[in-house]
């Protein structure tokens, strides 16, 4: 039975999220907001290699936050979509994918499980990511729902990314962005750029859905 739940899961999160790293078509021309919040190098891992990107979603902590995101939604009665816009950075036109968790043409909401201490919340990067999701989708108010075993915290992202702003983001891309991410990423143990981790942080957030 474990063995058809799991099968059904992968099945799902390919559908949901992967197909496009399957299909083998995108170059870093064509990205989507995760990557660009995080590491430069994983992003081309992730378009080489595309079965650990899904052999990751099975860890789980992955599959506990994919079941929460699907609940939410049922519940709200949405289904995820993909948002894309483009930009010129130095002649090169880049093409930025946002999927929100929800996104009612006005309201965009993107839901976090973590088991992180609600005190060290909101992340830098999940700031970013729904800054990047405002300016692809032109949502007019924006939240962070993180959901957590401690409790329940609601974070509205006032802030907004102008196209000056993501063109110095793609500009300053670099691998890894943050040293942090190398210590859960699978690509470590052959990256020609990974960082040891400076500090030790034994409660990560999910990285659910590598999004
Ligand atoms: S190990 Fe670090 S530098 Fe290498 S791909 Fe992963 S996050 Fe990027």
């Amino acid at each position: 039975m474990l063995e058809l739940l799991l099968k059904k899961y992968l099945d799902h999160i390919i559908k949901k999220y992967h197909q496009w790293l399957l299909e083998g078509r995108q170059s870093l021309q064509e990205l989507a907001v995760y990557e660009l919040c995080g590491c430069k190098q994983r992003a081309t891992f992730n378009r080489t290699l595309p079965h650990i990107v899904i052999a990751n979603s099975i860890k789980p902590i992955n599959i506990v936050s994919e079941a929460i995101h699907e609940g939410l939604e049922s519940i709200l009665g949405y289904s995820e979509k993909v948002f894309s816009k483009t930009i010129d950075v130095g002649g090169t036109r880049y093409t930025i994918y946002a999927q929100p968790d929800y996104f009612d043409g006005e309201v965009l909401i993107d839901f976090k499980f973590t088991t992180a201490p609600l005190e060290t919340l909101p992340k830098e990067r999940h700031i970013m990511q729904v800054k990047l999701y405002k300016w692809v989708t032109g949502a007019k108010k924006a939240y962070i729902l993180y959901l957590s075993p401690r409790g329940i915290r609601e974070v509205e992202v006032t802030e907004e990314f102008t196209d000056e702003d993501v063109r110095k983001l793609i500009e300053s891309w670099s691998s890894p962005r943050d040293p942090r991410e190398c210590g859960e990423c699978p690509y470590k143990y052959f990256c020609p750029h990974y960082k040891p981790q400076v500090a030790t942080q034994p409660q990560q957030t999910a990285q659910q859905r590598n999004r």
